[in-house]
């Protein structure tokens, strides 16, 4: 249920209706809107409430939100989200692009994969420190050792980084690094995670679950919007399907779905949604022109030598030839390609194995 505020409520009217939705035990999250402040009301309300909430002075109107998610809901937030990650803009119309190594590795590795894709035009450094694995005798990734080298990058190359967080015991630790956390597809009904990356103020990119229709996925940003945080940007990444020709079944149709539905920027990734790095560019360039407000790339100076995911990491020279053709495509779309972000100098672009 939401309560939409007249334009000209005053702070006090807006503060009552907050009050009185708590005295009857619920919790309320106000949403300031340009014009008026809408107050969403959480929990299983009941129908007499609307008529409760109706009278009160300042109040225009008293809606029943008809999806299971509200605070994701387009319903309750019309306007498009914007998430802020220092002067970088996701969801405000220009496209930004997140690339990297899938995990990170060695520091000659990770800093000429960061300086490569600096180079080529991303705007985030993507690399996992903590790495969800099927197997547990894959490599799990290197821990803090990792953030450690993902900071070092950051300082070299001035991207932000965007890193996975897999347990709620270390949001902490992985937010003083991360500019946004990552909730990776395995961990999309992680409910205690999702929770404790709402109690932070940090952007969370919240993947798909492999496993999860749409109303599942928004049902876990929810998770984390019920907690405080606004900051949620989807990421659709592939599902299972019967499908075994590519890793995962790319949904290209839940993007401008998604977009309809909800007020959360979107950002594809073709990378695990194909597994295969001759898919990537195409799978790129189809999620941008269905809607997407960005992408994840996995990118490494040697993929052959990747730790995990080589197979559908791109070279720099393949992220390259992607970032010029997506160039082209978003100023068809009349979405162009965010501008540069980063001051630091870099070095010479690192070399791939692939043409
Ligand atoms: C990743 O981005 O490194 C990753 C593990 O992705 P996903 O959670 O989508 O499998
Ligand atoms: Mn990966």
């Amino acid at each position: 249920m939401i309560v939409v505020m007249r334009t000209d409520a005053s702070p006090e009217q807006i503060e009552a209706v907050r009050a009185k939705i708590r005295e009857l035990g619920y919790q309320d999250r106000p949403i300031q809107g340009v014009e008026r402040t809408v107050v969403c009301v959480l929990g299983q309300v009941y129908p007499e409430m609307l008529d409760e909430l109706s009278v009160l002075d300042g109040v225009e109107t008293v809606l029943r939100v008809s999806k299971p998610y509200k605070l994701a809901s387009r319903e309750v937030h019309p306007m498009d989200t914007v998430v802020r990650v220092g002067d970088l803009e996701i969801g405000s119309g220009r496209v930004v692009v997140m690339a990297g190594q899938c995990s990170v590795d060695t520091e000659e590795y990770t800093l000429a994969t960061a300086q490569a894709v600096r180079d080529a035009g991303a705007h985030v450094l993507r690399g996992g420190a903590f790495k969800p694995r099927t197997s547990p005798h894959s490599f799990e990734g290197h821990g803090a050792k990792g953030l450690e080298l993902l900071a070092r990058a950051k300082a070299i190359t001035g991207l932000p980084i965007i890193t996975e967080v897999m347990d709620p015991r270390d949001v902490e630790l992985v937010a003083e690094t991360a500019d946004i956390l990552q909730i990776g597809s395995r961990n999309g009904q992680n409910f205690a995670l999702l929770k404790e990356v709402g109690r932070t103020d940090k952007p969370v990119l919240l993947k798909r679950g492999m496993w999860a229709t749409v109303e599942e996925w928004l049902l876990a940003a929810e998770h984390i919007m019920t907690q405080g945080n606004h900051n949620v940007i989807l990421c659709e990444r592939g599902i299972r399907t019967f499908e075994t020709a590519t890793r995962f079944t790319f949904d290209v149709n839940a993007i401008p779905f998604v977009k309809r539905e909800s007020h959360l920027p979107v950002v594809a990734d073709p990378s695990h949604g194909t597994g295969r790095w001759y898919l990537v560019e195409p799978v790129a360039l189809a999620a941008i022109a269905a809607g997407a407000d960005g992408l994840i790339i996995e990118v490494h100076v040697s993929p052959d030598h990747a730790l995990s995911d080589g197979a559908q990491s791109l070279t720099p020279q393949n992220f390259a030839r992607l970032m010029e053709r997506l160039d082209v495509l978003c100023q068809a779309l009349g979405r162009p390609l965010h501008p540069a972000v980063g001051q630091a100098p870099s070095a010479a672009r690192g070399d791939g194995q692939r043409p």
